[in-house]
Formats: C-alpha cells, sequence, structure tokens
C-alpha cells in the first residue's frame, strides 16, 4: 500500500497508446526507486460517453476528488464531433478542471538541446530555454458574466466580459511565486493595465503578494510586448504569469517555440488538501490525434514529463522526477526521435513502445 494514490484517465485515440508507456515507468519507480502508487484507472472523453453516455461518469469524479494526483491521456476524436455540446468528449476534461477547481495551469517551455534544430527561432535564442507560463485557469473572459450573443436595434452583439476578484488573482500570483522559489526566483506578470481595469487591478494584487516572497524578483509587462518578447528573446523569462486568456495566446507560443507537440507536458493545480499536496491534474498538451491512432507513431515523451511534474508537485520527488527528465533528455541526444520528431536524414523513427524501450533503459542506466 502506497501513499501516492494516482488516478490514470487515458481518454481517447493516442491518449491509451501513450499511456501504456507512461504505466511502464511507473512500474519503474516502483520497482526500482521506491516511489510506488496506488494507481487506479477509469474512463474519460469518447471512452466514458461509450460505456455510460456521459463523458465522465459521477463515480470518476469523485475518485479524481479523492486521488492525491490525476494523469490524463487524451479525449476527442471524429467519432464524436456531432454529439450534443453538453456530452462532447471535451466537457468531460472540462468538468474535472471545474469541479476540482484547478486555478493554476502550469505550461512549461523547456528546449531540449538535441531538438534546438526544431524551433522556428535560431537555435542560439531558444538552446537551454527553461521558462514556466503560470495561466489562471478558472476565471477570466472565458467564464465571466454576462456573456452570449443578443439583439440591439435590429444588430446581433456578442458579448464576454472579463471579471477578476482579488482573491482570484492572489491565488494565481501566489502559485507563481512558489514557483519561481523552486526556480531562478524571477515573475514576470503579463496583463493590459494601459487598457483594462481587470489589469489594473491584477498588477495591484500581484503587486502586494510579491512583498510575501522578498527572493523573488517581480516585473510587469503588457502582454502583447510580452508576446513580442517571447519571440525576440524567451531566454529572458522564468515564471511568466498572466490571466486565462492571454495564457492560452502566450503558453502555445512559448511551448511551440521548442519544437513538437508531442513534446509538451502541462499541470494544473488547485487548493491544497488536508494533507498538504494540492488538487492536481497532469496531462499532455496535444490531443487524441486521430490521424496517427492506432499506428505506433504516437510520441508518449509529453505524457510521460507530465508524469515527471506529478511527482515534482504531487509527489515531492523532485529529484525522482529530474532522474525523468534526464533520461528523456538522454534519450534524445543519444538521437532515438519518433516520426513527429524526425527532421534528420537517414534516422528511422521508433514506435510509441521503441520510445518507451529507450526511456526505460536511460532509467535503468541511471541507477
Ligand atoms: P492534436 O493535438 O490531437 O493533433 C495535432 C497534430 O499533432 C496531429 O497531426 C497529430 O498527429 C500530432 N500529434 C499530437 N500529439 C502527438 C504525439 N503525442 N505524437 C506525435 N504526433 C502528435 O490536435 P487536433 O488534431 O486539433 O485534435 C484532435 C482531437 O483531439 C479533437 O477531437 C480535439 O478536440 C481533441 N483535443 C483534445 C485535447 C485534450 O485532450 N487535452 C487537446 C487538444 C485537442
Amino acid at each position: 500500500m502506497s501513499n501516492h494514490s494516482l488516478l490514470i484517465l487515458p481518454g481517447d485515440g493516442i491518449g491509451p497508446e501513450v499511456m501504456a508507456q507512461v504505466r511502464r515507468i511507473i512500474d519503474w519507480f516502483g520497482a526500482n526507486r521506491g516511489v510506488s502508487f496506488d494507481v487506479s484507472e477509469d474512463l474519460v472523453g469518447g471512452a466514458a460517453y461509450d460505456a455510460h453516455g456521459v463523458p465522465l461518469h459521477d463515480d470518476t469524479m469523485a475518485k479524481a476528488q479523492e486521488a492525491d494526483a490525476v494523469l490524463l491521456g487524451a479525449v476527442g476524436g471524429p467519432a464524436y464531433d456531432d454529439l450534443d455540446f453538453s456530452v462532447k468528449p471535451e466537457r468531460g476534461l472540462l468538468r474535472l478542471r471545474k469541479e476540482m477547481d484547478l486555478f493554476s495551469n502550469l505550461r512549461p517551455a523547456q528546449c531540449f538541446d538535441a531538438l534546438a534544430d526544431f524551433s522556428s527561432l535560431k537555435k542560439e535564442l531558444i538552446a537551454g530555454l527553461d521558462i514556466m507560463i503560470v495561466r489562471e485557469l478558472t476565471s477570466g473572459v472565458y467564464f465571466g458574466e454576462p456573456r452570449g450573443i443578443f439583439e440591439e436595434n435590429g444588430e446581433r452583439y456578442g458579448i464576454n466580459t472579463q471579471r477578476y476578484t482579488e482573491s482570484e488573482i492572489e491565488r494565481a500570483a501566489r502559485s507563481a511565486f512558489e514557483l519561481a522559489m523552486r526556480r531562478n526566483k524571477k515573475v514576470c506578470s503579463m496583463e493590459k493595465a494601459n487598457v483594462m481595469e481587470s489589469g489594473i487591478l491584477w498588477r495591484e494584487v500581484v503587486t502586494r503578494v510579491s512583498a510575501d516572497y522578498p527572493e523573488v524578483e517581480l516585473s510587469h509587462m503588457y502582454a502583447d510586448n510580452g508576446a513580442m518578447q517571447l519571440v525576440r528573446a524567451p531566454k529572458q523569462f522564468d515564471v511568466i504569469l498572466t490571466d486565462n486568456l492571454f495564457g492560452d495566446i502566450l503558453s502555445d507560443c512559448a511551448a511551440m517555440l521548442t519544437g513538437s507537440l508531442g513534446m509538451l507536458p502541462s499541470a494544473s493545480l488547485g487548493a491544497p488538501m488536508e494533507n498538504g499536496r494540492p488538487k492536481a491534474m497532469y496531462e499532455p498538451v496535444h490531443g487524441s490525434a486521430p490521424d496517427i491512432t492506432g499506428q505506433g507513431k504516437a510520441n508518449p515523451i509529453a505524457c510521460t514529463l507530465s508524469f515527471a511534474m506529478a511527482l515534482r508537485y504531487s509527489f515531492d520527488q523532485g529529484a525522482e522526477a529530474d532522474r525523468l527528465e534526464a533520461a528523456v533528455e538522454k534519450v534524445l541526444s543519444d538521437g532515438v526521435r519518433t516520426a513527429d520528431l524526425l527532421g534528420e536524414e537517414g534516422v528511422d523513427p521508433v514506435s510509441t513502445s521503441g520510445m518507451g524501450d529507450a526511456i526505460l533503459a536511460a532509467l535503468d542506466a541511471s541507477i
């Protein structure tokens, strides 16, 4: 019996394929490092709809609330495109985020040296890049009321509302400062305080919270300038803190600076539970990739690195997370590539399980 409970939701498409490799890695940590987990597995997305007629069963939601961490593969696929909005696979994911109140979305943008040529930026701008974007995830313009499409004077208009309370800003800010304390102790907060009142409040609250973290250097930047700086000189940043809308755009931009979608992990964290650990869900950024499902082509690294984030942020196993990330780095520098990472001539791609084998071999070599 372990005191680490992990709920695994492989989901749809390539989700189960990449998760199968991560299950092997989880087992490796149990067998070789004494870091074991009570793993349970359940359905989400289209797979849950097929079994239960809903994209997330109430029992699965309850298990997610109980677990120390949730690790999710991907949801969605063409078979579910015509379903009613209320039961689409993505609603399962949104329900998890909302009911677990996962307000802080962590999206690392990290460049592995072996993949620096993959970036659209020059190698010297990107090599060694290591940024963490903290995006507020449960409020702001995606949730604010009033919202909708209405009609006035014979013309329709669409409306969404950017609304942030002080406490919503404060908890997102705290999570960014806490992270910065474990990293290079720099936070850059991005909003549009020049044109938005919500941005003025954001800046004021973040500045106030920063007084509790005197070791962390805080700077502020307008989000449009932030976008420019991300492609001009991304290495100037350590932790970027921003709201839901700007974070959606800036985190996609920053992450893709570093190469393939098959490489990108994420974490969504909520308030601390009774055991002091934050509620948490970890998932690759990519979707269910129906174009390659069932072909053994999916890159399992994004899901693997999501598990590394779980080791670090949910289970206080920072050294083991470092070990797993170093194993991925080693495999890449040895030239092992899934099809999405092919660039060089004459390199044969490995399959999803071939990449799993290579990561496990690198883990074996690390002890
Ligand atoms: P996608 O991320 O599934 O795929 C985009 C492209 O990247 C595809 O060419 C795919 O083959 C490739 N790709 C993605 N992950 C890869 C991996 N691990 N290895 C190798 N190549 C990979 O995005 P999409 O095609 O826009 O969406 C497909 C489905 O996934 C849709 O139903 C969408 O709603 C859903 N989706 C789910 C999530 C999620 O579960 N978090 C996120 C995005 C999209």
